[in-house]
């Protein structure tokens, strides 16, 4: 483990991240009025915004989980979208939400979105992130949901990983590249 708990300096406290999650939550309380949801949530990363996102929606939602993979155990995407697991209910006439943690270079989202596209006629399909990093984007993909925008870093922390570890952190960090390489 090159990266130490101590190296990670923190972007986006607990209470910060808290907060947004509520300001996102009641955006999406008003555009679903009285429409029911199918959620899905996009592991491993998105897990623990996912999770403190739907206590917040107050319309019938129901949660599925698939895994998608893009990275490894490397800290820059391999360009190529792994579906590790993609089994879903029927989603004809649902309004899809999905939630992931971060859009990077875009490619899993234009994956998922065009894999719900080919294989559903969903009445709505939305796409959630708590994270917008836009200097790597190869898709004109834009979340309809966002949380913050970031810059060139490698980030760590609430469900985003460092060669699997410290997804379990409350609040988001990163760690200097030199650590990274
Ligand atoms: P994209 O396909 O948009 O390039 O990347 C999406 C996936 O890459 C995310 O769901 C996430 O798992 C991973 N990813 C992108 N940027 C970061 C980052 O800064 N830190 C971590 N830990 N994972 C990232």
């Amino acid at each position: 483990m090159d990266v130490k708990l101590s190296d990670i300096k923190v972007l986006f406290t607990e209470e910060q991240i808290q907060n947004r999650i509520k300001e996102i939550a009641h955006e999406m309380n008003e555009f679903y009025t009285g429409e029911e949801v199918c959620a899905i949530c996009v592991l491993k990363g998105a897990v623990m915004f996912a999770v403190d996102l739907v206590k917040e929606l107050d319309m019938p939602l129901q949660m599925e989980f698939i895994r998608l993979s893009s990275y490894g155990s490397s800290t820059t995407t391999s360009g190529k979208v792994n579906a590790v697991d993609i089994k879903l209910p029927d989603l004809n006439g649902k309004n899809v939400l999905i939630i992931e943690d971060i859009v990077d270079t875009g490619l899993t989202a234009k994956f998922l979105l065009d894999f719900i596209g080919c294989n559903f006629k969903t009445k709505s399909t939305k796409f959630a992130s708590l994270l917008d990093k836009k200097i790597f984007r190869q898709t004109d993909i834009e979340p309809d949901f966002m949380g913050f925008h970031v810059d060139d870093k490698f980030l760590i922390g609430y469900g985003l990983d460092y060669d699997g570890y410290y997804r379990n952190l409350k609040f988001i960090g990163y760690a200097d590249k030199s650590l990274l390489e």
